[in-house]
C-alpha cells in the first residue's frame, strides 16, 4: 500500500499561544525566550511573524534580538502553557489516525495511509478544525513518506498547505538547498561543499554512490544517495512517551568556577529530576551533561546507568561527576542536564511519580 504521510507543523508556536493568550500582543513583534529579560543572556524560542520581519529568529541570542527590534515584546518560556496547547493538537490529530508522532510540542507526524478520503482534503479540514478548536495555525505538508511531508510543510508557512508524491519529488527538490534533507546538517553540508561543489539536492542527485561513499563513509553516502531521492522507508514511530526530560541556562557571565558549575548541574538536575519522576513517572537510565564554552564550542558527555531509576541523588550526582570528563580549561557559557532512557515507574501516572519521590526521600 502506497503510504501517505502528513506533516503537521504549528506556526510560530510559543509566540502563537502568547498572542492568543493575550490578545493585545497580536499584530506585535513578540519574542519568547529565556526569562523574557533581552538584556540577560539567552535565546530566542520563537519569534512572531512579525518579529521575523525584523530577521529575528530562533536560537539567536536574545540581545541581537534586542538590537533589531527595539520595541519588540520580550516575554519569558511558559513550558506548562505550550504544553497544554501541545495535547490538545496531539489528541486532534489522534482522531484521525492512530500513527501520530509528536516530534516536539508544535510538529507531528500522522500516518494517512488508511484512510479513504482525498489527503489534501482531509489536510484541510485537520487544519480548520485546529484553527476552530485551538485558535491557531498549522502548516501542513502532505507526502509518500516524512521525508517529504517535513520538505512540504516548511514550503510555504504560516498557514500553508503542500504536497510532494515521491513521482514529483526530483523536480521540487532539485533547487532546494541540500540541507532540507535530514541527516544533512552543517557539517556534512561544508563537507561536500568544499570536495564536491554541492549546494543543492539537484547537485547532490549527480554524484555516484560510490564518490558519496568515499566522501562520508559507506553508511551515511548510501544514506545520502538515497534520501536527495525523495527516498525515506522510516516509519512513523507513535511515541506518545516523551524520549527525554532536559533544562540547561546560559550564566550571565561566562564561568570559569568548577564548584559554580557543580551548584548549577546539581540545580537544573534537581529540576529535571521533579519534573520526569516526580511529576510525570518515568524512570531515566541516562544521564546527559552538555557544556558550551564561552566561543560557543559544545561537547556533551553521558553516563548509563545499570537500571533505570528514580532515584533523586543517584541520578543528580551522576551529572555532578559527569563534569570530570569534560576538559574544563576555557569559560563556560551553558550547562545542560538530560534525563533519557525513560522508562515507565510500575503503576505508571501521578501516582508512581508519587512513589518514585518517596523512593529517593532527602536526598
Ligand atoms: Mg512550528
Amino acid at each position: 500500500m502506497p503510504r501517505i504521510i502528513l506533516h503537521v507543523d504549528m506556526d510560530a508556536f510559543f509566540a502563537a499561544v502568547e498572542q492568543l493568550r493575550r490578545p493585545e500582543l497580536r499584530g506585535q513583534p513578540v519574542v519568547v525566550g529565556g526569562d523574557g529579560n533581552p538584556r540577560k543572556r539567552g535565546v530566542v524560542s520563537t519569534a512572531s511573524y512579525e518579529a521575523r520581519a525584523y530577521g529575528i529568529h530562533s536560537a539567536m541570542p536574545l540581545r541581537t534580538a534586542l538590537k533589531r527590534c527595539p520595541e519588540a515584546i520580550f516575554l519569558p518560556v511558559d513550558f506548562a502553557a505550550y504544553r497544554d496547547f501541545s495535547g490538545r493538537l496531539m489528541r486532534l490529530l489522534q482522531a484521525y489516525s492512530p500513527l501520530v508522532e509528536a516530534i516536539s510540542l508544535d510538529e507531528a507526524f500522522v500516518d494517512i495511509s488508511h484512510r479513504e478520503e482525498d489527503p489534501v482534503a482531509l489536510a484541510r479540514t485537520i487544519k480548520e478544525r485546529i484553527r476552530g478548536e485551538l485558535e491557531l495555525t498549522a502548516s501542513i505538508g502532505v507526502g509518500s513518506n516524512k521525508l517529504l511531508a517535513k520538505i512540504a510543510a516548511n514550503m510555504q508557512k504560516p498557514d500553508g498547505l503542500s504536497v510532494i508524491w515521491e513521482a514529483d519529488a526530483e523536480e521540487r527538490l532539485r533547487d532546494l538547498p541540500a540541507t532540507v534533507l535530514w541527516g544533512l546538517g552543517p557539517k556534512t553540508d561544508a563537507r561536500l561543499n568544499e570536495a564536491l561543489g554541492i549546494k543543492t539536492v539537484g547537485d547532490l542527485r549527480q554524484v555516484s554512490l560510490e564518490r558519496l561513499q568515499e566522501t562520508l563513509g559507506p553508511n551515511h553516502g548510501e544514506y545520502l544517495y538515497e534520501i536527495c531521492r525523495g527516498r525515506d522507508d522510516s516509519p512513523v514511530v507513535t511515541e506518545w512517551e516523551p524520549k527525554s526530560y532536559s533544562r540547561e541556562t546560559t550564566f550571565q557571565v561566562d564561568v570559569r568556577r568548577r564548584d559554580t558549575l557543580v551548584r548549577k548541574i546539581r540545580a537544573l538536575g534537581e529540576e529535571v529530576w521533579a519534573e520526569c519522576v516526580e511529576e510525570d513517572g518515568y524512570l531515566p537510565r541516562t544521564v546527559t551533561v552538555k557544556i558550551r564554552f564561552y566561543n560557543f564550542r559544545t561537547h556533551t558527555r553521558a553516563q548509563t546507568l545499570l537500571e533505570a531509576t528514580g532515584d533523586r541523588a543517584l541520578l543528580v550526582e551522576a551529572a555532578v561527576r559527569l563534569l570530570d570528563r569534560f576538559t574544563l580549561d576555557r569559560p563556560v557559557r551553558l550547562v545542560g542536564v538530560r534525563f533519557s532512557g525513560l522508562r515507565r515507574a510500575a503503576g505508571a501516572g501521578a501516582e508512581a511519580g508519587a512513589t518514585a519521590a518517596t523512593a529517593a526521600p532527602g536526598s
